[in-house]
């Protein structure tokens, strides 16, 4: 007689650990992957095995689909207003995460799709931001709206945003501050900028190799400001890119798009399939 064709118990219970070490490996928050092992489980017990297929190769594929789908299933695209108005981009993220370089990535990457583009230099901590911007802005002949380090973020993105009408621009990218830790004036600052805006979009930038504190992060970041996806840079290292599936578990928003490198090329819209690939190994 032939063995198993369903899952059993049994079955996921030794192939569970493999698959939660994989997670782990990955860098992946450990609330997360214990949520997941949680849904993974409800799925997996009673399926049919397919004949030929070990049970354990078959959680393997349930997991797969599973993180796929946590992950949106679908690459999720950049809004782009219709109505005539400016498409509004944030980004925020700590400092070092990559956010003015993704500033300049995704304007290069809207230029290609032929929208008009404007970018806003709204860090005003870090002098040295703003002319990184405008050299980044240069080279793709970006032009980048700046009124120096006093004057208040707000009252910048607010003339930012008047010229970015005027001038009938089809999307404007703000570059927000980015703080060492997160703190309480940076939030504020962040949920003003977003409300004098209308931003449509309000990306948190992560540095992938932050592992399980992009968890965290994300919370802070959603909870505060609300974020509707997030822009995950650094993957051209050897992370396995864990981070994307906390941020996903943890905000419910997408990855719209990786980095994949310092320059402003290598930027790529994110692919939910790829990613569960590359995080179970
Ligand atoms: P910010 O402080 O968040 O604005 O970060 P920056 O944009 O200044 O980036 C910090 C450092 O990370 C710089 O040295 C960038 O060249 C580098 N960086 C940004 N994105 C990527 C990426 O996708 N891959 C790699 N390898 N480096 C990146």
């Amino acid at each position: 007689m032939r063995g198993v064709d369903k899952i059993t118990e049994k079955n996921v219970t030794g192939a569970m650990k493999d698959v939660k070490r994989a997670l782990l490996d990955a860098d992946v928050n450990l609330r997360v992957v214990n949520a997941l092992l949680k849904q993974i489980k409800a799925r997996a017990v009673g399926a049919d095995v397919t004949p030929g297929v070990e049970p354990g190769q078959m959680l393997v594929k349930i997991m797969h689909e599973e993180l796929t789908k946590i992950m949106g299933s679908n690459q999720a695209p950049l809004a782009n207003r219709t109505d005539g108005e400016p498409t509004v981009v944030l980004l925020a993220g700590l400092q070092g995460a990559g956010k003015t370089t993704a500033a300049a990535k995704l304007a290069l990457y809207c230029l290609k799709e032929e929208r008009s583009v404007m970018m806003i230099a709204a860090d005003v901590y870090r002098p040295a931001a703003i002319d990184q911007l405008k050299t980044l802005g240069k080279s793709i002949e970006v032009d980048v709206f700046q009124m120096g380090t006093d004057v208040n973020p707000r009252e910048i993105v607010r003339k930012g945003l008047q010229e970015g009408k005027t001038r009938k621009i089809n999307t404007i990218i703000v570059d927000t501050a980015g703080r060492q830790v997160i703190d309480a004036k940076l939030m504020k600052e962040l949920k003003d900028i977003k409300s004098v805006s209308k931003a449509d979009e309000t990306l948190l930038v992560v540095d992938a190799m932050t592992g399980q504190e992009a968890a965290t992060l994300t919370r802070s970041f959603n909870d505060e400001v609300g974020i509707t996806g997030a822009i995950l840079t650094k993957l051209d290292g050897d992370t396995r890119g864990g981070a994307a599936l906390s941020v996903q578990q943890v905000s419910g928003s997408p990855i719209k798009f990786i980095g994949v490198g310092e320059k402003v090329q290598k930027l790529e819209p994110f692919y939910p399939e790829r990613m569960a690939s590359r995080i179970l190994g």
